[in-house]
């Protein structure tokens, strides 16, 4: 199961776990986008499943969460929706841009999480995945609520990780750096106009802080997803995961 999963990141996750062998849920908001990402799964002789829903939105979830238990035990399920939320000052932030942040990035994980750890208890395992950030870990400039949203991620993720380790579930959080691709090139957008910086400046500030020098890519995100889904990291649990081209050793 992969919310977020009809493009960018989630995408490529949903791919990778099918690729692996998994049955794959995808779910987001536009419908046109998720039959595309189940069309490309089946292509390469997969099976996928587009389930639209809002996932901050508690009926929404629910009612995905209960047609996706129709289909059989949930194994894996990787909590990746999110939006960027807003690049300001925080005194120039609306209340109205800060809540729908935190609903998406923070609340959404909570309620994607919830929707599946009952069947996940009763079956006695599982893996949960959230999607954080390397902003859940260290600031990056104008961009207060999606790291407070992203760093309480790692908290409910830690948290989460003592309450299920009895159950035989892990919970763990990926914390990808800037990955390649148009959200990435809008946040390069708008860190620029913010800071009164160029463009080549702003991008230089995400990939001079990284060793390899670049930006990640999403199926490299996607691929630390497919190893805490699988039998390798079943010793794996509370961990929040770096996948940031080394900007971020912590
Ligand atoms: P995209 O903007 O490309 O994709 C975001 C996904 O989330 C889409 O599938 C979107 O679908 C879905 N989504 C957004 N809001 C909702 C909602 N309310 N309900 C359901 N689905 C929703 O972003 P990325 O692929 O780049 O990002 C994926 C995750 O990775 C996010 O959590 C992001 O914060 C995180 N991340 C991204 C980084 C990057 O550099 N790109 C770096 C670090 C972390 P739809 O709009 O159709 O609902």
């Amino acid at each position: 199961m992969v919310t977020g999963g009809n493009r960018g990141i989630g995408r490529a996750i949903a791919v990778a776990l099918a690729a692996d062998g998994f049955a794959v849920a995808v779910t987001a908001r536009d419908a046109d986008t998720l039959a595309d990402t189940v069309t490309a799964i089946e292509a390469d002789g997969g099976t996928a499943l587009a389930l639209p829903c809002d996932v901050r939105d508690e009926e929404s979830v629910t009612t995905m969460a209960r047609d996706v238990a129709d289909l059989g035990r949930v194994h894996t399920v990787v909590a990746n929706a999110g939006i960027a939320g807003p690049t300001a000052p925080l005194h120039e932030i609306q209340l109205a841009e800060w809540r729908n942040c935190l609903a998406t990035d923070l609340d959404g994980v909570f309620l994607t999480f919830r929707a599946f750890v009952p069947a996940m208890i009763e079956s006695g395992a599982g893996s949960l995945v959230a999607i954080s950030s390397m902003t859940g870990k260290r600031p990056l400039h104008g961009r207060t609520p999606y790291a407070a949203a992203k760093m309480g991620v790692i908290g409910l993720v830690r948290t989460l990780a003592v309450e299920l380790g009895p159950h035989g579930i892990r919970v763990n959080a990926v914390c990808p750096g800037a990955v390649a691709g148009p959200r990435i090139d809008d946040v390069i957008r708008r860190q620029a106009a913010t800071r009164g910086i160029t463009e080549d400046e702003a991008l230089r500030a995400f990939t001079g802080a990284s060793p390899l020098a670049r930006l990640v890519k999403a199926n490299e995100v996607a691929a630390a997803c497919a190893y805490l889904a699988s039998d390798a990291a079943t010793s794996i649990t509370g961990e929040d995961l770096n996948v940031s081209a080394g900007v971020v050793m912590y």
